[in-house]
């Protein structure tokens, strides 16, 4: 009896140090959200920074996105065994940022297959080594151990459809986003759309050099037309389409049509993050992202 009790405690232990990086949601019955930190990545979150997404069904379940890491993607299992006894034995990749792959290592090492968008391969083959050269900086070596560049076992152009038990998901790559091969994931009989990193919740979205803002503009409106009740995240809390519009579309649409007026103006680089995006600074990481994301949007309207 001792004996039980003792690995009962040392259970909940882990349970309350994960759930201190990673909340769980239920949006519908056997759909959840798992919802990390939307701060950097670092030691304690072992790259966790973003929103992941769960479907249990009665032959496994299917994991949306990695974890950032080895231990992330461990981390995230620790987290659904505390939901379901299903097995993962499904995993999307839905883009090319490392919280999205990172962990397929681990997920192929426990028997699940992982499915991306060649797209997203493409990506992910261009920028492994410097994502993990990033990651070691973060979570130290300790952090990134085990982690490596693994490909995923299944691969598609635009559209794939998987069906496990009584689930049928239809996956979905528009067109580039946050990163080239950002993908979404609709399941229709729920209304739900995981949306990866094609939404960016509470806090201000990132554009960087592998970002296309006006495919951003175009994955966002595929998704939209689907009209999804609910909308999983990449970052941040699941929300619905109005909120997703909100934090994401809008203010897409206003860095371009802003930027769009500097360029027209003569404007240069150095001058582009003076446009106005005040209007969004109630996000989260707003002052450190305002002006790179106007800095990269200016270099890419520039060749539009
Ligand atoms: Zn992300």
């Amino acid at each position: 009896m001792k004996h039980i009790l003792t690995f009962a405690v040392a259970a909940l232990s882990a349970t309350v140090a994960n759930a201190d990086v990673l909340k769980t949601v239920e949006i519908e019955s056997g759909v959840y959200a798992i919802v990390g930190p939307i701060g950097q990545r670092d030691k304690e979150n072992l790259g966790n920074n973003a929103t992941f997404g769960l479907v249990v069904t009665s032959d496994g379940a299917i994991l949306m996105d990695t974890g950032g890491s080895y231990l992330g993607a461990k981390m995230l299992d620790d987290t659904i065994k505390s939901i379901t006894d299903q097995p993962v034995k499904y995993v999307i990749d839905t883009g090319g940022q490392d919280h999205r792959w990172l962990g397929n290592g681990y997920w192929q090492e426990h028997g699940a297959q992982v499915i991306a968008s060649e797209a997203a391969v493409e990506d992910h083959n261009d920028r492994g080594s410097e994502q993990l050269s990033a990651l070691l900086f973060m979570l130290g070596e300790d952090g990134i151990a085990g982690t490596d560049a693994a490909d995923p076992d299944i691969t598609f152009e635009t559209d794939y459809t998987l069906t496990l038990g009584e689930v049928t998901l239809e996956l979905h790559h528009e067109t580039g986003a946050h990163t080239p091969g950002d993908s979404t994931v609709w399941y229709a009989d729920k209304s739900v759309l995981f949306a990866g990193d094609i939404v960016y919740m509470e806090r201000i979205l990132g554009i960087g050099p592998q970002s296309n803002t006006l495919e951003w503009v175009k994955s966002f409106e595929a998704l939209a037309a689907l009209e999804p009740k609910h909308i999983v995240p990449g970052h941040g809390a699941p929300t619905d389409l109005a909120g997703a519009t909100r934090d994401t579309y809008d203010y897409l649409i206003n860095i371009r049509g802003k930027m769009a007026e500097h360029i027209e103006n003569g404007g240069d680089a150095i001058g582009s993050v003076k446009i106005d995006q005040s209007k969004f600074s109630y996000l989260k990481n707003f002052d450190q992202l305002y002006g790179k994301n106007a800095q990269e949007t200016y270099i890419q309207m520039e060749w539009e």
